[in-house]
């Protein structure tokens, strides 16, 4: 608990010290609709005082046995499981998600940990004759040096963990710049890593109020030599175009608009459960969250039937009480959007399956939402739509499905759903996203590399890829 009550003050974790400043920013719970909690906002000057902590770290934490930095990247996944409740709880608090989907967070970010502590001695180079017989190539690989996080609200602890982990284990120092909706989680985890024995400096984070200012100070200021970014595709073009500036390595994990392919032969109770899962975890509001259903004409009428009534049965409410499947979405404006997508479709002839209303508040409730007869003219076909809305549409050929789904700018992740192994990874090899979900609707795994083509983004986390995006290649021509 210590590690919560410290964190809660909200103060900045920079060079291993919790800092104060003037300027305050409220943490509203968005399933009351109201503040319950404030957190300093830094400066700018304040950030770049944090660029310096993790500068004057770098050295010393690169030169730390592999082991080492793997047993304190252990030892903090065992603090966070032993908080597991605790954790899932202001997770809830700060992000309006239901209980059930913090704790599955917890889980998952905390798995970050553990995943990385293993990676941590796993830093291969190699060692070959050059093909002219006369010296020998010797690569290695050695850490990026010190590393700006850049973090979206939707999940607070595991987009964290998922960067820090790797970053440690590779032997990098960080400045981890949270959302300044969901804070509090991060400076959570900043003491935990310190409980760990992680040392001053290696891992600092800072809370701003005014993150277009900040970040770009941090990005360009020489001692920064990575960005890894996970947001908005709009806000990663912006900083990928600036961290041309100083030609930084970047990591960019964008938005999606996964299409979820339903075949003739799909096993419907598989694809409703997938769907369900791709579509209301997180309330919808994840990057990987099911956006567009391309289903064969021959099974909407029945799958439609059933997502619908499997969507009207969840628990809609404040994310704490018993018994809630969906939460609250993050501000009032997203769901004022979330609306504004329905209407859309609803004026271009699409139905109103199930849902379609906010619910009273004071909280920012959305009814889960299907929507049948669709068009691809839809903005909700075509925009990222981050809420528990679910647009249907039909296809007749296979052809058509993998046209339709390839036909947006982003691919982060696909879903396929088909009893026939053949034809659904014969699917999966057509389809433009760097992850593919077969029968089933969850693809995030600590072990596996995440990461999207196209506008989704650049680099992996998680999985063997995810530490290399934290080291540079060293390659030593030997005579002897
Ligand atoms: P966002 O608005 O792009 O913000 C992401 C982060 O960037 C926040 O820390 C934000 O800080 C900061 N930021 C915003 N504007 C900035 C600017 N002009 N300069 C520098 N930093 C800036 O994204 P979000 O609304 O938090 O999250 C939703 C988006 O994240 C969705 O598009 C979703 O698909 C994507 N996402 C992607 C993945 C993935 O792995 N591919 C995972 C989760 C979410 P402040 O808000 O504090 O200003
Ligand atoms: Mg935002």
């Amino acid at each position: 608990m210590q590690a919560f009550e410290r964190a809660m003050r909200g103060e900045q974790f920079i060079a291993g010290a919790w800092t104060a400043s003037d300027e305050r920013i409220d943490v509203v719970d968005p399933g009351l609709g109201r503040a319950f909690a404030a957190v300093a906002s830094a400066s700018a000057d304040q950030c770049i005082e944090a660029v310096a902590a993790a500068d004057a770290a770098a050295q010393a934490w690169a030169a730390t046995a592999p082991r080492q930095r793997a047993e304190c990247l252990r030892k903090a996944f065992e603090l966070i499981m032993e908080q597991a409740d605790d954790f899932a709880r202001l997770i809830t608090l700060e992000s309006g998600k239901a209980l059930a989907d913090s704790m599955a967070e917890v889980r998952y970010g905390a798995e970050f940990f553990r995943w990385f502590s293993e990676e941590a001695c796993r830093a291969y180079g190699s060692h070959s004759i050059a093909p002219s017989g006369g010296y020998r190539i010797l690569t290695s690989l050695q850490p990026v040096g010190v590393s700006l996080l850049v973090t979206p609200w939707n999940f607070p602890l595991a987009m964290g963990t998922r960067k820090i982990g790797a970053a440690l284990a590779a032997g990098c120092t960080v400045v981890l710049k949270p959302a300044k909706e969901t804070p509090l989680t991060s400076l959570v985890l900043a003491a935990v890593l310190e409980q760990a024995g992680v040392p001053a400096g290696v891992v600092n984070v800072v809370v701003t109020a005014s993150s277009s200012v900040a970040v770009p100070r941090m990005m360009t200021d020489g001692r920064v030599r990575k960005l890894s970014f996970t947001g908005s595709t709009s806000v990663g073009k912006h900083l990928l175009a600036l961290a041309s500036e100083r030609v930084l390595r970047t990591s960019m994990e964008l938005g999606g608009n996964a299409p979820f392919i339903v075949c003739a032969d799909a096993d419907l109770d598989v694809a409703v459960e997938a769907a369900m899962l791709a579509k209301l975890r997180n309330g919808g509001q994840a990057c990987t969250a099911a956006n567009r259903f391309i289903v064969h004409a021959s099974v909407e009428a029945e799958f439609s039937a059933r997502f619908a009534q499997a969507m009207e049965s969840v628990g809609v409410g404040y994310g704490l009480n018993p018994g809630v499947g969906v939460g609250a979405l993050i501000t009032a404006s997203e769901r004022e959007g979330m609306l504004g997508l329905i209407a859309d479709a609803d004026g271009r002839g699409a139905d109103v399956a199930c849902g379609g209303k906010s619910i009273d508040g004071p909280g920012f409730f959305l009814q889960p939402t299907l929507l049948r007869n669709v068009t691809p003219e839809c903005r909700c076909f075509v925009e990222e739509i981050f809420g528990p809305v679910a647009p249907v549409t039909t296809f007749d050929t296979v052809d058509e499905a993998v046209a339709l789904a390839n036909a947006v700018d982003v691919g982060l992740v696909s879903y396929v759903m088909s009893q026939n192994q053949r034809l659904a990874l014969s699917i999966a090899e057509r389809l433009e996203s760097g992850m593919v979900g077969v029968n089933r609707g969850v693809v995030s795994d600590p072990a596996a590399p995440f990461g999207g083509w196209k506008e989704s983004g650049l680099g992996r986390e998680g999985g063997h890829e995810g530490l290399l995006e934290y080291l540079e290649t060293k390659y030593v021509a030997v005579s002897w």
